[in-house]
């Protein structure tokens, strides 16, 4: 690919391999005045035909149909029941992540296309635990990561089974029941912005979230490697179920969602090459600019919190300008 002339297009730029098209999309719902057909089109294009979403959305309606354990087991804690879920949580994880690295980094199947850092993965690096991104960003995402998720979702089962969450059925809510999926990826925007905001403030940033920063040129496993304290809050988002009318398959969902999604949002690759025409979306523009610029993006693109609080980062020069200022503030 070569340097196009637009650089609002996307293509590669001085600054990266490939970018998509500038600015940088953000989700149209909370536009005023309403934007309901720009909105109608958002919620749309991210569960049709085939996308992230709906894999999940089938991933958790399967789990629930054939994966153990039942709510009839989780009324009591039992060490078979709780292995079960965290191997289940420990395969998926390592397939999605793993999968992934292997695709892109192993044996680069689509090369560098949609690639948007020119960086590959840091060796050789005294910064990363083993002095290696790769194992040391493993080694967070399925030790601290997977047994803080698998922690939340025994919680959860347990609660459920003994009836102190607010259970639905499609049944007896079909509406909520539907809605709900549409509505989770923005309950989980508004919960990443506020915690992420607090972990970047400089006492919580040097000693958690800096974890998670050591990989500027992020791939799959980047995205689930975190501080435990950082896993405890972003995980944690699963106690909503206490409050929050569902059915299982949505406390499913919302941990595939949290955890699985991390790999592909932080695969560097804005999509994955499956064949000459089809490519599945799978990378996050929005938040590759948060690892390399730091001081912007602290939320994701289902809710506008970074325009409203002035942190939004479009991908322009201007922007990479005032974060590097921001962080010059924040530090000095
Ligand atoms: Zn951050
Ligand atoms: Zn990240």
């Amino acid at each position: 690919m070569t340097t196009q002339e637009d650089p609002l297009k996307a293509g590669s730029s001085r600054e990266w391999n490939w970018h998509p098209d500038l600015p940088v999309a953000v989700t149209p719902a909370f536009s005023w005045p309403p934007r309901p057909i720009a909105t109608l089109k958002w919620f749309a294009g991210n569960w049709l035909p085939i996308t992230e979403y709906l894999i999940y959305a089938l991933m958790a309606f399967a789990t629930w149909a054939w994966l153990p354990p039942s709510l009839a087991e989780t009324q009591e804690l039992h060490w078979s029941w709780i292995l079960q879920i965290w191997a289940r949580n420990l395969i998926l994880m390592t397939l999605f992540a793993q999968g992934l690295h292997v695709w892109l980094y192993g044996w680069k199947r689509q090369g560098d296309d949609f690639k948007y850092d020119r960086r590959g993965l840091a060796r050789n690096n005294r910064v990363f635990k083993f002095n290696d991104q790769y194992w040391d960003n493993v080694f967070y995402a399925l030790v601290s990561g997977v047994t803080i998720w698998t922690g939340f979702d025994v919680l959860m089962w347990y609660a459920i089974a003994n009836g102190w969450t607010p259970l639905i059925t499609f049944e007896s809510n079909p509406v909520w029941f539907v809605a709900l999926f549409l509505l989770m990826p923005v309950i989980q925007s508004f919960h990443f912005y506020w915690l992420h905001r607090a972990l970047h403030i400089p006492f919580l940033y040097r000693r958690v979230h800096s974890v998670h920063h050591r990989s500027v040129s992020v791939a799959p496993w980047s995205g689930f490697s975190m501080h435990p304290v950082e896993h405890l809050g972003y995980m944690g988002l699963l106690l909503m179920f206490f409050v929050v009318p569902a059915h299982p398959v949505h406390l499913i969902f919302m941990g595939y969602w949290l955890a699985l999604a991390t790999a592909t949002s932080h695969a560097g690759f804005e999509n994955l090459v499956l064949g000459e025409s089809a490519r599945l979306r799978i990378g996050s523009f929005h938040h590759q600019l948060h690892h390399r610029y730091f001081e912007c993006n602290y939320g994701n693109p289902e809710m506008p919190w970074d325009n409203w609080f002035g942190s939004y980062h479009d991908g322009s020069p201007e922007a990479t300008a005032e974060a590097r200022e921001r962080k010059k503030q924040m530090y000095s």
